[in-house]
């Protein structure tokens, strides 16, 4: 409340300057953005640019696009500004919302990207507000190819990137972060630092997208047969005496680590010599017991026009699978959680895939390396000022803060709202409720009013559709994947007569106008079909009638059979064939909906847990390689800083090492030409023994640099075998972390806590691999 208080003094002060702006010429009007830029060059702070370079945008809006920002939406422009997450309903403008903070950062010449969900809408506000920002002397461009199947070139990247403001989607944003990190020359680099962000769609894309890494996949792993053999052991084990479970872990009790001992014959299975065991055993448990056919995935025939290579998302994912003669062709097919759509080529990370495949019998196909991987919790965290926006938000606040340290504004309504949300009709069963749904459809359609049906899934879109056939109803259905498609659909809604069938998210972001004379007729109404899985994704549904003071009116129709209550509550309420109460069948229905956005509450947690290390560690080692392609000194002071580490580190136990040690040490990592070797090898003490080592390195250093004329060549050679040493070690960091992931997954207990544990090792590992590199990188100059 304070807050907008306080912002409203800004905007006191921005509507001050509005006759000065509109005075300017258009090209006194665009001629500020080299003025501003000139007095930030000149030491002035952004903020005290702030209400002139807001009322100047606001005044390009109106010119350029004929929408002068109403009051509510420069409020929204200055809590985004502000690094709030601004609450504002949809068709409030919040396109047209973020031009102002926008252009103000973008000011200074830093790094200014807003983030959506799909390459559509980027594309769609990269050219409608593209035309305001070029009015205004700046540049902007849109991160995502108008084809997805044609990828951008490294040159093209560079250009978007350096464009002043960058309209992007998450992912997109995501795998060239990643990508970008991968280079191994300067020039390659495509991104610049990252400064600022606006996220709009923000619950979409920081909670909802935030489950699953971003994972970019390398050359397959030697494929393992312990998946079949782990499979084989796992189908002997029954519950409750061998293994428990909750909803998202699955663990084995003592009882069943035994069993697990006996038969795989290991004395400790939790050793580390056992990890593989305990990884694929853990992997092939949970493909067991919380991986459900038809409800996670499906599986099918495979398609025969399906080329056999396939790997995960980005670049160089390559397999080649060998086809068995006397397997049927089938494959395992992920569903999406949230729409039970089928998602090919999607795998799971970790192995998880494979064990799914081996307890279906089907064919195992390759698993990927992982090469490198990111949570867009992390990603996001990169920028040093993060804002966003959405219509939906505050139900999530308190995750936002915990998570990602935001504070969440509601921004009034430019109009009063006129929409009513009525209060959910309750069914026992899915007949009784779609049959109810579909009479009042019909009878809501006799008027003119248009309709919105919202379904909780495909399935259902499809079951509406058919019932709108049979009664002969013109309608439209909204579940294929084609934003753009959607988008025009769902923007033809709002027409006199109209029925449209479409998923939750289906042309989420898109405006829906109503026609002459629907507002007579009571506006838009929104039908919504099932509890959906959070209160979020209800509101966005509501959402779409009543904008900007439109009438309209939203009305859920739930029951048991609500693919939420079946996930998230007790079997026998769908069979039972007692009548409940309406205040029954309410309690029941929202806490299995509360439960569920507790689970994916914790899921989203519990990733952002196992993230944390790894997130610490990409930091330090992009920052190190980011520094050696920028051309940090690394040349022979700092070669033998590393050689004097690793000798150290190699004398550092307590016992010397045996003269056969010293010598094996030598030809590994330092010479295969040891010129002399300590005599009353016995005698020596450490520090002379020291000595004889970095000698030997000397040595061996001086061969190798005589074949370099100039120095600077010998620089260029030594920090290119850094880079590839750093790199190749964080490869296999990144694999051997995700694999252990899924391995302590497994370990969980009612005593232990697998992240904890999972951190710990993950930061053992990461001492190892900093030692690995030392002596890679003295393997790599020396041999
Ligand atoms: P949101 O993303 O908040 O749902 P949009 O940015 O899609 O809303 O805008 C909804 C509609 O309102 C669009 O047609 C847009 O052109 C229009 N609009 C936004 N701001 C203004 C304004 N200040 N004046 C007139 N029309 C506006
Ligand atoms: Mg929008």
């Amino acid at each position: 409340m304070n807050r907008i208080r306080t912002l409203r003094r800004y905007l006191k002060k921005i509507k001050k300057l509005r006759p000065q702006m509109e005075e300017l010429s258009d090209h006194a009007l665009s001629d500020l953005t080299r003025k501003f830029r000139a007095r930030l060059s000149h030491g002035e702070e952004l903020d005290a640019l702030l209400c002139e370079a807001f009322a100047a945008i606001c005044e390009a809006d109106a010119r350029v696009l004929g929408k002068y920002p109403y009051d509510v939406q420069i409020l929204g422009g200055l809590a985004l500004h502000f690094g709030f997450l601004a609450q504002m309903n949809t068709g409030e403008g919040k396109t047209l919302t973020a031009t102002m903070p926008l252009y103000l950062n973008a000011l200074t010449g830093k790094s200014v990207i807003l983030v959506t969900t799909n390459s559509y809408l980027a594309r769609r506000d990269a050219s409608e507000m593209g035309e305001v920002f070029e009015f205004m002397g700046l540049r902007v461009a849109a991160g995502v190819p108008e084809n997805p199947s044609v990828q951008f070139t490294g040159d093209e990247k560079r250009l978007i990137y350096a464009a002043d403001i960058v309209y992007t989607t998450n992912s997109a944003l995501g795998f060239d972060y990643l990508l970008h990190n991968l280079v191994t020359t300067a020039e390659e680099r495509f991104l610049r630092d990252f400064y600022y962000v606006v996220v709009d769609e923000a619950d979409s894309v920081l909670l909802d997208s935030a489950r699953m890494p971003l994972i970019i996949s390398g050359a397959p792993h030697v494929q393992s047969n312990l998946y079949e053999l782990a499979n084989f052991f796992v189908s002997s084990l029954s519950k409750g005496r061998d293994y428990e479970q909750d909803e998202l872990r699955v663990w084995l009790t003592e009882e069943g680590i035994a069993r697990a001992e006996d038969f795989f014959q290991v004395s400790n299975f939790y050793g580390k010599e056992n990890f593989e065991l305990n990884r694929h055993v853990a992997l092939a448990l949970r493909a067991h017991t919380l991986f459900r056919k038809e409800k996670e995935y499906v599986v099918t025939e495979k398609r025969s026009d399906e080329p056999k290579a396939r790997g995960g998302a980005g670049k160089g994912a390559w397999g080649s699978e060998s086809v068995g003669k006397d397997r049927p062709e089938r494959e395992v097919i992920l569903l999406d959680e949230a729409q039970g759509r089928a998602m090919p080529g999607v795998k799971l990370r970790g192995g998880q895939h494979q064990a799914i495949e081996a307890k279906e019998g089907v064919l195992l196909t390759n698993e990927n390396r992982s090469v490198a991987t990111i949570t867009y919790q992390n990603l996001f965290q990169l920028f040093p000022k993060l804002s966003g926006m959405s219509g939906t938000i505050d139900d999530a606040k308190d995750e936002f803060r915990a998570i990602y340290g935001l504070s969440v504004l509601i921004i009034p309504t430019n109009r009063p709202l006129r929409r009513i949300d009525e209060k959910d009709f309750y069914f026992q069963t899915a007949e009784e409720q779609l049959d109810c749904a579909m009479r009042d459809v019909l009878k809501i359609h006799e008027t003119g009013q248009p309709v919105l049906i919202v379904a909780e899934t495909i399935a259902q879109t499809e079951l509406v559709s058919s019932v709108l056939v049979r009664e002969k109803i013109a309608h439209s259905v909204l579940n294929a994947n084609n934003a753009a498609w959607e988008a025009k659909i769902i923007a033809e809604a709002g027409q006199k007569h109209a029925v449209t069938v479409a998923t939750s998210m289906a042309g989420r972001g898109t405006d829906i106008k109503l026609s002459e004379g629907v507002s007579e007729l009571g506006g838009l109404a929104v039908i919504g079909l099932g509890r959906m899985e959070n209160v979020r994704i209800e509101m966005q549904a509501r959402g779409r009638a009543g904008r900007q003071g439109d009438p309209g009116f939203s009305r859920f129709y739930v029951s048991l059979s609500d693919e939420v209550v079946v996930k998230n509550s007790e079997k026998r309420f769908q069979m039972t064939t007692r009548r409940f109460s309406r205040a029954k069948l309410k309690r029941i229905i929202s806490e299995a909906q509360r439960l569920g956005q507790e689970r994916a509450v914790s899921a989203r947690r519990q990733a952002f847990d196992y993230d944390y290390v790894i997130s610490r560690q990409r930091g330090v080692i992009y920052e190190m390689r980011n520094r050696l392609l920028s051309g940090a000194p690394f040349g022979r002071k700092e070669f033998f800083q590393v050689a004097n580490a690793v000798i150290l580190d190699f004398l550092s136990k307590e016992k010397k090492p045996g003269k056969a040690e010293v010598k094996r040490f030598l030809l590994e990592n330092v010479t295969y030409q040891i010129t002399e070797s300590p005599k009353n090898y016995e005698k020596l003490r450490k520090k002379e023994l020291f000595a004889y080592l970095f000698h030997q390195v000397e040595e061996s250093f001086a061969r190798k640099a005589a074949c370099y004329q100039e120095e600077a060549a010998l620089e260029e050679f030594l920090r290119k075998t850094m880079l590839k040493t750093i790199d190749d070690a964080w490869v296999e960091q990144v694999d051997y972390l995700q694999q252990l992931q899924s391995a302590v997954r497994g370990r969980s207990t009612a005593q232990k806590n697998p992240v904890f544990e999972y951190q710990v090792e993950a930061q053992h590992c990461f001492e190892q691999m900093k030692k690995t590199v030392g002596r890679e990188l003295l393997r790599g100059v020396l041999l």
